[in-house]
């Protein structure tokens, strides 16, 4: 055991310090297990004192520290590189729900608290958490608010951001910064949540939160209905929105070469459509008052019948091709799995480029078009797959190069196509990361990308907060020229 770890255990006790490289090989290698690194040790603060305590010792030594939740994050922010010299602090014990408000819609929670958890609490209680997506079951709201990770309610929710009204840290020195609070108006001065969240643990680590809540939804109707183009699929978001009166929770396309592919991978996932179409789109409303969500004289939830009747106007108007409307809760829960296998289906891919994308609404159409030509023009055999939270304007783009291609041929373009891609996407004002964050993936794209001033403006931030560049170094801001 190194001094500092031995310093750490005498201080929070041995059983909060690993050492082992048996017992730290989950806290050093990302997710899918395609990447790994080394840790001095991994060090497991139960409160915010010993979080405090852990800090404040770290920083006196000058050790690097990298804060990790649930280790979830698709960026490489959450684990220590290979210098075997950084400590990884993980949050995994602090999992208290500290306070739930029935009557003011708030909850007051740990970093360590994993998100399908959370859930299951408060709807237990009638209310609502509508943060969701593939990995709720391990990942947690620490690290759902150092990403301001995204998913599929974003289009009526909004961002893990929206959904955070305060939040407390400890900063790199130890001090505790203490901003919980319920409030939904409070302008004293500069906005210091908004600053961590999103941050990837490079200015300090978010110990506790205070988030929104909502009314449970009493009823919700889900259907999956084929379009030809992605213009189209817009115009059918917005005429739903306006039938539902705003209630458009999900909102996620699948196109041909996903649905082919989960298919192919997982013949047990829902396949919705005998004929492939160019895209199938995800739409699910909810509604949270007693009429919407009572059966009417025939059985038919008003709810439903919203969403059946803007769809079969849609598909008078040519807009949809077919639809399929979940009957069940268990045909509600098939469709959502097939959505949710996304990353499983993609990973199944093996030649392939992503992106995690987004654009204004009404550029996605012009810019997948554009994308489409310059994949043409550089290779045979590829093919695009513009997956994701459309109702966000967020693309989880693929390249896909066909097995039966000339893969080497693919390879050797990969790096051309991906500048042209991401060329274009800044030309169309888009975003080259929607929700995943830079990690130490993006690095290269945040310094070709990204405002420079704004850049400038970061750095000297993150100097006035961490002098000595201890938080999560060398991840989400690229060093200075
Ligand atoms: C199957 C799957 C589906 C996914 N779908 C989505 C999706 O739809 N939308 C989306 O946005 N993301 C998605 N992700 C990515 C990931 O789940 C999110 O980024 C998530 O918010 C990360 O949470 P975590 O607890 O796992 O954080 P971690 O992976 O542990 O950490 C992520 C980053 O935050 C920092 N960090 C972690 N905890 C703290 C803390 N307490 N204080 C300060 N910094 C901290 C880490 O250093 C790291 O930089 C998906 C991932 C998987 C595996």
């Amino acid at each position: 055991m190194s001094d500092f770890a031995s310093k750490l255990a005498s201080m929070l006790g041995a059983g909060a310090v690993l050492t082992d490289p048996v017992d730290m090989a989950k806290y050093v290698r990302s997710w899918s297990g395609s990447e790994a690194g080394k840790a001095l040790c991994v060090v497991r603060p139960a409160t915010t004192a010993e979080v405090s305590t852990a800090m404040a010792a770290a920083y006196a030594e000058g050790i690097a520290v990298v804060p990790q939740s649930g280790n979830t994050g698709l960026a490489g922010g959450s684990i220590p590189d290979d210098s075997g010299k950084e400590i990884v602090l993980s949050l995994e014990r602090m999992n208290c729900i500290r306070e739930i408000s029935t009557s003011a819609l708030t909850m007051t929670v740990e970093a360590g608290c994993v998100l399908a958890k959370l859930h299951e609490t408060v709807e237990g209680q009638g209310l609502f958490f509508p943060l969701n997506f593939g990995a709720k079951g391990s990942c947690m709201i620490g690290g759902n608010l150092a990403t301001n990770a995204g998913g599929s309610n974003v289009v009526r929710y909004g961002n893990t951001r929206e959904l955070c009204l305060g939040i407390e840290v400890v900063l790199p020195d130890g001090r505790v910064m203490d901003l919980l609070s319920g409030l939904r108006k409070n302008n004293t001065g500069y906005d210091l949540r908004d600053l961590f969240v999103g941050s990837e643990g490079t200015l300090g680590i978010i110990t506790a939160a205070t988030m929104k809540l909502y009314p449970l939804p009493k009823a919700r109707a889900t259907a999956l209905v084929s379009v030809e183009s992605l213009a189209d699929a817009l115009s059918v978001l917005n005429r739903v929105q306006a039938e539902s009166g705003g209630a458009v929770e999900a909102f996620e396309i699948m196109p041909n070469a996903f649905l082919r592919q989960a298919q192919r991978h997982n013949p047990n996932l829902l396949q919705p459509f005998r004929d492939l179409p160019r895209y199938g789109v995800m739409i699910e409303i909810a509604a949270t008052s007693d009429e919407a969500a009572t059966p009417d004289a025939d059985g038919a939830l008003p709810v439903a019948a919203t969403l059946q009747r803007a769809a079969e106007a849609a598909l008078e108007d040519g807009l949809i091709q077919d639809a399929l409307f979940a009957a069940s809760e268990a045909q509600r829960l098939d469709i959502w799995k097939l959505r949710e296998a996304a990353l499983e289906v993609t990973n199944s891919v093996k030649t392939k480029i992503g992106f995690d994308i987004s654009l204004p609404l009404d550029r996605i159409h012009g810019f997948v078009d554009a994308t489409q030509k310059i994949v043409d023009r550089t290779v045979t055999g590829a093919y695009l797959n513009p997956l994701g939270h459309l109702g966000d304007g967020n693309l989880h783009l693929g390249i896909w190069c066909d097995p039966d291609a000339d893969v080497d041929a693919f390879k050797a373009k990969a790096g051309e196509m991906k500048n042209a891609v991401l060329d274009l996407l800044a030309q169309s004002g888009g975003s080259f990361s929607a929700e995943h964050g830079i990690g130490s993936h993006k690095l290269p794209e945040m310094r070709k990308y990204k405002d420079a001033v704004a850049l400038d403006v970061m750095r000297s931030i993150k100097a006035a907060l961490d002098p000595k560049g201890m938080m999560n170094p060398g991840r989400t801001i690229p060093a200075g020229n």
